[in-house]
C-alpha cells in the first residue's frame, strides 16, 4: 500500500470487502504476533511508540492497515499504556516491554472501541487499571458492528468485566502527578462517541487516537457514535483546549505529527463535509458526489492520499449526507 495512505483500518476493510464481493477474508493468523513484529519508536527519555500488531485483515492479496498506535509511557512506579492492539497483541506489547523496562504495565488507556485499539486487553493482569471515556466503555461492552465495516468480537461479553474499563472519565481526568502525569480530555463526537485524546504534558507530547487517525477521510463510525458534521468542531475545541504539544502520536500514521498536521487535518474534515453538504443542497447524489470529488491539491501537498483503490468514502458520505438537514 501506498506509504502514508492512512485509514482507520476496520472501515477499510468493510468497504474493500464489499467492493470485491466475494472475496476471502479474516484475521491475521495469531501465530503471527510476536514482540518481533513490533517496532518501538523512542520519542522521549520515557515515552515509547509501539508500532506494529497485526494487520487488522488480508483481503484478496491486500493488507490493510496496522493496528492502532500503542504509546508506553514509563514513569516512577509502571508503564501507562495506550492502547493494546488486536487480540492476541497483549502478551507481545509486554514482551517488548520487557526489552525496554523492568517495570511492569500499571495502566492501560484506551483511545476508543476499535478491536485494534482494546484488542489485548485481556492479556494484561487484572491489576491493571483500565482507563476510558466513558461512552467509550459502555461501547466496549457490546463491540458493535462498525458501520460500513465488519462486525468486531465481542471481548468482554463473559469475562466478568475483565478487560473493560475500570476507571471512565466525562470531559477531564488528570492520572498520577509531576513528570509522571497523565491528562485525558473529550471534546465531542469524531470518530466515535469516546474519543479520548491522551496527553503527556511533561513530554508536550499527544496521542490522538483516530480521531485523527492519518491523513485521510476519516471512517466515521456511526454505530459507535460518530459524527462528520460535529467532527471538525471536536478537532477545533482540541486545538484551543489543549495545552502546548510538539508531538502528536496518531491512531495509524506511520510516523509522529504536529499540531500545525492537526489543525490542517480539522480543515480538510470541514472542507470535505462541507462539499459533502454542497452535494446534497444541490440535489446531487451520493453516487454522483462519490464518483466525482478527489482530494483538494492543497491537501494532497501535504501528503493526504487518494483512496478509491483501497476504501470507498461512500460509507462515510453517507453519515454525513444524513446528518444534513
Ligand atoms: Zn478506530
Amino acid at each position: 500500500m501506498i506509504r502514508g495512505l492512512i485509514l482507520g483500518a476496520l472501515v477499510v476493510v468493510g468497504a474493500l470487502a464489499t467492493a470485491i464481493g466475494a472475496a476471502k477474508q479474516g484475521p491475521v493468523a495469531p501465530a503471527a504476533a510476536s514482540a518481533a513484529a513490533i517496532q518501538a519508536e523512542k520519542i522521549r527519555e520515557n515515552l515509547y511508540v509501539l508500532r506494529g500488531g497485526g494487520r487488522i485483515y488480508q483481503i484478496g492479496g491486500v493488507s490493510v492497515p496496522q493496528a492502532g498506535t500503542t504509546a508506553a509511557f514509563i514513569t516512577a512506579t509502571g508503564v501507562v499504556l495506550v492502547d493494546t492492539k488486536l487480540p492476541g497483541w497483549g502478551q507481545p506489547i509486554i514482551d517488548k516491554l520487557k526489552e525496554i523496562t523492568v517495570k511492569p504495565v500499571t495502566m492501560v488507556i484506551n483511545s476508543h472501541t476499535h478491536v485494534d485499539h482494546v484488542g489485548g486487553n485481556l492479556e494484561f493482569p487484572g491489576t491493571v487499571e483500565i482507563v476510558a471515556h466513558e461512552n467509550t466503555a459502555t461501547l466496549m461492552k457490546e463491540m458493535r458492528a462498525v458501520s460500513g465495516g465488519p462486525t468486531q468480537p465481542n471481548l468482554f461479553k463473559d469475562t466478568n468485566g475483565r478487560g473493560l474499563p475500570t476507571r471512565t472519565f466525562k470531559d477531564r481526568l488528570t492520572l498520577g502527578t509531576g513528570n509522571d502525569r497523565v491528562d485525558l480530555y473529550y471534546f465531542g463526537r469524531a470518530h466515535t462517541s469516546g474519543d479520548a485524546w491522551v496527553v503527556f504534558p511533561a513530554l508536550r507530547v499527544l496521542h490522538a487516537g483516530d480521531a485523527f487517525g492519518g491523513k485521510g477521510v476519516p471512517p466515521l463510525d456511526v454505530n459507535n457514535g460518530a459524527s462528520g458534521i460535529e467532527y471538525p468542531e471536536t478537532i477545533a475545541k482540541a486545538l484551543a483546549g489543549l495545552p502546548p504539544i510538539d508531538t502528536v502520536i496518531t491512531g495509524h500514521y506511520h510516523t509522529t505529527l504536529t499540531m500545525a498536521d492537526l489543525r490542517t487535518y480539522g480543515e480538510f474534515v470541514r472542507e470535505f463535509v462541507r462539499e459533502v453538504q454542497a452535494a446534497r443542497k444541490a440535489g446531487r447524489t451520493i453516487d454522483d458526489f462519490v464518483k466525482g470529488w478527489t482530494i483538494p491539491e492543497r491537501f494532497v501537498k501535504e501528503g493526504y492520499a487518494s483512496t478509491e483503490h483501497l476504501r470507498s468514502i461512500r460509507p462515510d458520505v453517507e453519515v454525513i449526507w444524513n446528518e444534513t438537514k
